[in-house]
């Protein structure tokens, strides 16, 4: 399997960190040893002194599928849960500078803790699906999915044109404003809407 990222999805994150705000999805993958899953602690990586949480709403996908469109897009996920991108934001600033690709700031083992998936009939509305994080017991991050800049459609559509998707794969589909450093010792709580989905303690 693989992980499939979706970077400045929402407006308010892609100018804290002086962005543009993208005419096309910006993507990128983590691989599938980044997986942190049940709620497993995260072990503070050596070669970063930077380490930020994005919490982010992630599609579970459930059927091959390339070029597809975006009417069909919906029938190739059967789950939403929420995950943690954790990101080397000191590498992935130097790699910005020279125009590197963004791997070892991205990509690193555990990198990608997620929760489980809630079917899809536990929605009502994916349009309209809020999401946060607190850490250490108060709220950093408040997104909804409303506030995408590309709807979950419109990312499989347009992932799908470059990358075959695969039953398994996950798609992180970008964070909201509110992005920040983690040290050791920090507990990460992630909800959907009133529902505690992910714990993930910072070791
Ligand atoms: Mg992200």
């Amino acid at each position: 399997m693989k992980i499939i990222c979706i970077g400045r999805n929402y407006t308010e994150h892609a100018r804290e960190l002086n962005n543009p705000v993208p005419a096309e999805p910006v993507f990128f993958m983590k691989p599938e040893s980044a997986q942190l899953r049940n709620n497993q602690p995260f072990f503070y990586p050596p070669f970063s002194n930077d380490i930020h949480y994005e919490t982010e709403l992630v599609l579970h996908i459930n059927k091959v599928g390339r070029n597809i469109q975006e009417k069909f897009a919906h029938t190739y996920y059967d789950g939403i849960g929420v995950g943690i991108d954790f990101t080397a934001r000191d590498l992935q600033q130097k790699a910005k500078e020279k125009g590197l690709p963004w791997e070892m700031a991205k990509a690193f083992d555990f990198s990608a803790p997620v929760s489980d998936f809630l079917p899809m009939d536990s929605f009502t509305d994916p349009g309209n699906i809020t999401f946060g994080l607190y850490k250490n017991g108060g709220i950093v991050q408040q997104g909804n999915s409303a506030d995408m800049i590309f709807s979950f459609d419109a990312i499989i559509a347009y992932v799908s044109r470059f990358v075959t998707l695969k039953q398994g794969d996950y798609i992180f589909t970008g964070t909201p404003a509110g992005v920040g450093p983690v040290k050791v010792g920090d507990r990460l709580e992630a909800f959907i809407g009133d529902r505690k989905m992910l714990l993930c303690n910072i070791r």
